[in-house]
């Protein structure tokens, strides 16, 4: 089982990331991919501290929607910026990165012109894509097809949307990841969706330490707990919590790397 996207970086864990790891591999949680924001050198110094801690963990760095501001009128800037963390850390993809219009942090033609430097660079390293899109199905499919020219893969993260950004993923060629939110009541709606996308084209994530699953909702989130949002996507598409795990585990290698 693999963690696709946590924020084991964050400073939440600062005090006790070693025992969070150790509750992750105990759970059979055997690697995960720990996103960095590429301006929060401060996040980027614990994610060097953790590596030893968790050799199987692995890194994406990128400029996150809601950090798009600071490259206003220098969207090349965010390129240039991930690009040296590239070359420090080695990172097996692009992100978190993409557009955020629930939040709307900074201006959608910043964030559009940031998300777009980003794919670009993606497509020149030939480096996998992590997409945060939030209330924005359309203009991110657009700056995926424009920026990326069809040579960028990847995945969209957390996914929440509906039917249509599911189906045009799927068309990119691209992965769909689900969090605990699969694992919420009134998630029907999505449940419904995920029943529709392939195991094959499916990956687990915690996005930890946000958005813990049921029976841990509310509590900070940590990846010993992707196993549930295994569970849930089980019962969903009928089938067992082995076969989705083995399916998610060889979808993220294919994705990102062994
Ligand atoms: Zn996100
Ligand atoms: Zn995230």
């Amino acid at each position: 089982m693999i963690d696709s996207h946590c924020h084991l970086a964050d400073e939440v864990y600062a005090g006790d990331a070693a025992a969070v790891i150790a509750r992750a591999q105990a759970a059979g949680v055997r690697a995960a991919m720990c996103i960095l924001d590429a301006t929060d050198e401060a996040e980027l110094a614990r994610a060097e501290a953790l590596r030893p801690l968790w050799p199987a963990m692995v890194v994406s760095v990128g400029v996150h929607p809601h950090k798009a501001g600071g490259f206003a009128g220098r969207a090349a800037g965010s390129a240039e910026c991930v690009a040296t963390h590239i070359d420090r850390l080695s990172p097996r993809g692009i992100g978190e990165i993409g557009l955020d219009y629930h939040y709307d942090f900074a201006p959608r033609d910043v964030q559009q012109q940031v998300f777009a430097a980003q794919v670009e660079l993606a497509a020149a390293r030939d480096l996998p894509v992590v997409i945060h899109a939030r209330e924005a199905d359309e203009d991110a499919v657009a700056v995926l097809r424009e920026a990326g020219r069809g040579k960028v893969r990847g995945v969209f993260h957390c996914f929440t949307a509906g039917h249509w950004l599911a189906t045009q993923a799927l068309e990119l060629g691209f992965f769909i990841s689900f969090t605990g939110i699969l694992t919420f009541p009134r998630a029907g709606d999505l449940r419904e969706v995920a029943a529709r996308v392939p195991l094959d084209r499916t990956l687990l994530e915690t996005d930890s330490p946000f958005l813990a699953p049921v029976p841990f909702r509310g509590k900070r989130n940590e990846p010993a707990w992707v196993g549930r949002v295994a569970e849930q996507l089980a019962a969903v598409h009928h089938t067992t919590t082995d076969a989705v795990v083995a399916a998610t585990t060889g979808n993220f290698v294919t994705l990102f790397g062994a």
